[in-house]
């Protein structure tokens, strides 16, 4: 979806598709060179790292395994709970393995970083976080990402595998929505 059809609910577009594409490929050479001569498998965050996932991917020279989490931490709304649960856990035993987190957004922090030890705990080789967007501003807990797309405005963001209330994951461009979407 083009922001032209998302009319009056997109207020502004933050970063285009374009943006998007062209740091990713910047990531995606960095990632190379760091896991040069190493096998890395790719860990995404459902349902919002599957934009950024793919492009990735695509964007690496290499091929790499996939595997996937879902928790829960926001509902329907726009602030983070802190509460974490595993909805689907990994496929893979990443014992003695690279693992390379791919995240859509951190904002407060709390669910990477809950990710992040409880990955930690079932002993890979190594664990790094890509993440397309950070939001300095919301942090509450520190959280070392070895890759950072964006840093972006403590501003509620959709598109690009973001969404508000199920809405607007498959818009190209990343931006914020009009107020009259929340009331
Ligand atoms: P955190 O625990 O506050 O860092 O946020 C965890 C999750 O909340 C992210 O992985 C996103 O799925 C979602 N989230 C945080 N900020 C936004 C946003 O601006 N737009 C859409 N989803 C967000």
């Amino acid at each position: 979806m083009d922001s032209a059809a998302m009319g009056r609910d997109l207020e502004k577009v933050l970063l285009s598709d374009d943006q998007i594409q062209d740091r990713l490929a910047e990531l995606a050479t960095e990632i190379a060179e760091a896991y040069e001569g190493k096998d890395v498998l790719l860990v995404g965050v459902l349902k919002g790292a599957i934009m950024v996932m793919a492009d990735l991917m695509r964007h690496l020279p290499f091929s790499a395994p996939v595997d996937w989490m879902a928790v829960s931490s926001y509902g329907s709304g726009t602030k983070s709970s802190g509460v974490v649960r595993i909805l689907k856990d990994l496929d893979a035993d990443i014992s003695g393995r690279h693992v390379l987190i791919v995240e859509d957004i951190v904002d407060s922090g709390l669910t990477l970083s809950w990710i992040r030890a409880n990955l930690e705990s079932r002993q890979p080789a190594s664990v790094e976080i890509c993440t397309l967007l950070r939001k300095p501003e919301a942090a509450k807990v520190q959280i070392d990402c070895r890759w950072v797309g964006f840093d972006i405005p403590n501003e509620f963001v959709v598109g690009y595998g973001l969404d508000y209330a199920e809405q607007y994951r498959g818009l190209r461009d990343i931006g914020t929505l009009a107020p009259h979407v929340y009331s």
